[in-house]
């Protein structure tokens, strides 16, 4: 019997349910999960008027292992994957044969357009789960996760995988001053990822103890002038403040997301002082292996909170106000 927190109708509250999961059909893969993360896309998807589909179980990254297999499947029983927020997509478009598949027009995401990892147990096409590879002289990672390692990789699929694919697209090529708005759950990965690449980091955000979080971290408050920055934030004013600060020819690296949030910037500050504005959901494959490298190697330390599955309707409630520093993880064993 699987244990699953599902949404039944737009805009209620979560539940938990028992469900009996069938068993893998051809090219699934039944995951036990450890460690489900929940984040902002989780309550994005908690405020819409007609969510892609219901009854639908949040929860876009996460860790488990694999507990039955499909036929013809080439994962086996035991492995331990990574769950991303990718979930499918054709296969076959330039994106797809260029091995982006976030870029595909028929992707489909986790916890939106197919069931999420927030609960005991995952049913999933083995093609949009990430085999995890240690870094080489690893040893093996116990048949148990330690709750902590369990909650860290909960964050890798998603959060640290967008927080890497975000500072590698700013192109750096030489130790910056990289401004940071948004310390939460995906920018307090960009402070220490930036921080571990050796560029001076600067952040804020309006909560204090977010704030607080990012100065512990190494970040310095804003300075006068940044070579490039990253808005975790879909705050019109971060944008605009990022703008401001950037020097001429910087680059800027958007990662934030809201159903209602907007773009609006001066064309000519763009097009006179030169700045590149681009976007950041996810990064490309080695992003993630060189994002996995800093957490096995120490210098990436996420901050979480966990909960057992039962606090998880009331707990998704904290994120509304964009208040929660760092993620919450959900252990569900
Ligand atoms: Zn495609």
């Amino acid at each position: 019997m699987a244990r699953l927190v599902q949404l039944t109708r737009p805009k209620e509250a979560v539940h938990l349910v028992e469900v009996e999961l069938r068993a893998p059909l051809r090219g699934e893969v039944l995951v036990r999960v450890e460690a489900c993360a929940l984040g902002q896309l989780d309550w994005n998807l908690l405020t819409l008027d007609a969510p892609p589909r219901l009854p639908l179980v949040p929860g876009h990254e996460a860790v488990g292992v694999v507990e039955a297999v499909g036929p013809g499947a080439t994962l086996r029983p035991g492995e331990r994957v990574l769950v991303t927020p990718l979930a499918g997509s054709c296969g076959t478009c330039a994106a797809c044969r260029g091995h982006d598949a976030r870029h595909c027009p028929q992707v489909a995401w986790r916890g939106m357009h197919a069931d999420g990892a927030l609960g005991t147990h995952l049913l999933a096409a083995e093609s949009a789960l990430v085999a995890l590879e240690l870094p080489v002289g690893m040893a093996p990672l116990p048949e148990v996760l330690p709750v902590e390692l369990a909650a860290n990789l909960a964050v890798c699929g998603g959060s640290l995988w967008t927080a890497m694919g975000a500072v590698r697209a700013l192109h750096l090529v030489q130790p910056s001053k990289v401004a940071v708005f948004g310390v939460g759950g995906v920018g307090h990965l960009v402070v220490q990822v930036a921080r571990a690449l050796g560029h001076t980091v600067f952040a804020t955000d309006a909560d204090p103890e977010r704030m607080a979080l990012g100065a512990r971290l190494g970040a310095q408050p804003l300075g006068p002038q940044v070579d490039a920055a990253v808005v975790c934030t879909p705050s019109t004013q971060a944008l605009q403040q990022a703008v401001r600060l950037l020097r001429g020819g910087g680059r800027l690296a958007l990662t934030g997301t809201s159903p209602t949030g907007r773009v609006d910037l001066a064309v000519a500050d763009l097009v006179w002082r030169g700045l590149t504005l681009t976007t950041g959901l996810l990064g490309t494959r080695d992003d993630l292996d060189e994002g996995l490298a800093l957490l096995f190697a120490g210098k990436v330390q996420p901050s979480v909170e966990r909960i057992g599955l039962a606090e998880v309707p009331a707990k998704l409630w904290s994120l509304r106000d964009l208040g929660f520093p760092g993620r919450l993880v959900v252990l569900p064993g």
